[in-house]
């Protein structure tokens, strides 16, 4: 009490003075992913595809990830979240968006149905974690950790690479870089370190294409043990937007 009179915290998106950097009005008004979803990659899709694992987004493409969710889509509301929390010293929103992962936690019946699940956040390039002082994806994975019960892992570092960024990038661009962007952590890669449960939620703020998450599925499912990979990510963003 004495330390929400001292700090007050105002809603991001309205403002208004509260328990939470996110209230409960704009958090129920976050415009959600349309279903039906493809239930491997959670793009929305026309009903006939909603079942069919051939979406437009999986045609053509091999996705390491046994499924992916997102929680809200595209919107002015949601956009102004994901700045916040990547741009502007915003980790502070990091336990509100990670209340949102833990109700698509929830909606989710592979997770609702599965024990024995660890979370690993999707790593980020150093000069973003030197200019940020944080990684957003790893921020939320420990309140989502918290929230949940689970424990966090970093089995995945991301490489430097020559490509200042992915945005504008074909979706095939955008594979072939992330593919070269991440790698396992030489004490995962030689057996020294193991992820102790078979189940892996892999969690970042955004999913675009899906390379990112193509790519570091890829390797966790090189780790022993590891059976099945789910990504939990908040924003689905649309393949051309800048984010
Ligand atoms: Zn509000
Ligand atoms: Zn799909």
């Amino acid at each position: 009490m004495l330390v929400s009179w001292l700090y007050p915290r105002y809603c991001e998106l309205c403002h208004r003075q509260g328990a939470s950097d996110l209230c409960a009005e704009c958090e129920a008004k976050l415009e959600r992913v349309s279903l039906p979803i493809c239930l491997h990659c959670g793009s929305p899709v026309g009903g006939g595809e909603a079942d069919a694992h051939s979406c437009v987004q999986c045609r053509g493409r091999n996705f390491a990830f046994d499924f992916a969710r997102s929680f809200c889509a595209r919107s002015e509301q949601s956009l102004r979240l994901i700045y916040g929390l990547k741009y502007h010293h915003g980790n502070y929103l990091a336990p509100p968006l990670a209340r949102l992962l833990a109700h698509l936690w929830d909606e989710t019946p592979e997770l609702a149905n599965a024990r024995d699940w660890c979370l690993v956040p999707v790593p980020s390039e150093r000069r973003h974690l030197l200019k940020r002082g944080y990684n957003q994806a790893e921020e939320l994975a420990g309140e989502l950790g918290k929230l949940r019960g689970l424990a966090v892992f970093s089995p995945l570092l991301r490489q430097k690479t020559n490509v200042e960024s992915q945005t504008y990038l074909s979706s095939g661009e955008r594979k072939h870089n992330a593919l070269a962007a991440y790698a396992l952590h030489p004490s995962f890669a030689c057996g020294k370190k193991r992820l102790p449960v078979p189940n892996v939620v892999l969690v970042d703020d955004v999913y675009t294409t899906g390379a990112t998450a193509h790519a570091c599925s890829r390797l966790l499912k090189k780790l022993p043990g590891v059976r099945c990979v789910g990504v939990l990510t908040v924003m689905r963003a649309g393949r051309r937007w800048k984010i």
